[in-house]
């Protein structure tokens, strides 16, 4: 669904480029790049630059919605506030869970509500951002309800979530939908797995029996063979995809080997899954065609 969709960030750029706004934007993904990328796109509503990318970074209100420090909140008000302002900017709002707090509390709901009601301080766009919008419970969402289905003019709110599932489908379906991808799983870099690498990368020159004998240590208590097998697959996978990338940057184009070895180590997995398998069968499977991409 969000494969056709333009790039996350290049949907907002655009949006404070043409300036066609939408009144509410959803904003998910694992990780602090959804945050940070709505702490810009509600800087870049309020800068002031002519032309060129927003936020600039030099106008007056860039300078005020700069982010000195964080104010911690508390969802009742009582020992802290119940939202911050963007750097001081009076027409950005920021709310988040309390540092106590289970959830974003329908206090703090309240609280947006009033102050995008109210008139713009500096005569533009006001803008919200919910940073933990999974932690708004139904009372909460349903308060937010009113607020999207009757956006005061010229007002923004942006909701930030890791997935958008616990949000109830009448709020998603109020809002622009703004995925930012899940980034490609990375290899680790401790010395296990660095020194499994290597010896994948010599799997090309490895003679029948001593591939036979590698695949030996993935004998005994099934449990521990699996996860051992488990471990292999993912770091075999993780090393296949990386060296794939470097063949194809350097200009390879056939790579049908790699193809079938990925689709091999696929199917591996699958079997390690069965509780029937047997991990050195699968070790053994998956070796071969890794040799059989390297050879
Ligand atoms: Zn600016």
């Amino acid at each position: 669904m969000t494969g056709s969709l333009p790039e996350a960030d290049t949907l907002l750029r655009r949006a404070l480029a043409s300036g066609r706004v939408h009144s509410a934007y959803l904003l998910s993904g694992p990780g602090e790049t959804p945050r940070r990328a709505a702490l810009g796109f509600v800087r870049g509503l309020v800068c002031e630059a002519a032309a060129g990318e927003r936020p600039c970074e030099t106008c007056a209100a860039c300078r005020r919605s700069t982010v000195h420090e964080d104010i911690a909140l508390d969802g009742t008000g009582k020992k802290g506030p119940l939202y911050r302002h963007v750097g001081d900017h009076p027409d950005l709002v920021w709310v988040e869970r309390g540092a106590d707090d289970t959830r974003v509390r329908i206090g703090q709901v309240r609280a947006i509500q009033e102050r995008m009601r109210l008139r713009s301080a500096e005569g533009g766009r006001r803008a919200a951002v919910i940073a933990d919008a999974e932690w708004l419970n139904q009372e909460a969402q349903n308060a937010l309800l009113r607020l999207l289905e009757e956006p005061p003019p010229e007002t923004t709110l942006v909701l930030v979530t890791t997935t958008a599932t616990g949000l109830l489908a009448t709020v998603r379906s109020r809002c622009q939908r703004v995925a930012f991808p899940a980034p490609p799983p990375q290899l680790a870099e401790d010395p296990e797995t660095q020194a499994l690498v290597e010896r994948l990368a010599g799997v090309g020159q490895l003679e029948i029996p001593a591939l036979l004998d590698w695949t030996e240590e993935f004998r005994g208590a099934r449990a521990e063979a699996a996860a051992a097998v488990g471990g292999l697959l993912h770091v075999a996978s993780l090393w296949l995809r990386d060296r794939t990338a470097s063949r194809v940057e350097a200009g390879e184009r056939s790579l049908d080997r790699e193809l079938a070895a990925f689709r091999e180590l696929q199917s591996c997995r699958k079997s390690l899954a069965q509780r029937n398998a047997n991990p050195q069968m699968v070790a053994e499977h998956a070796l071969l065609a890794l040799q059989g991409a390297l050879r």
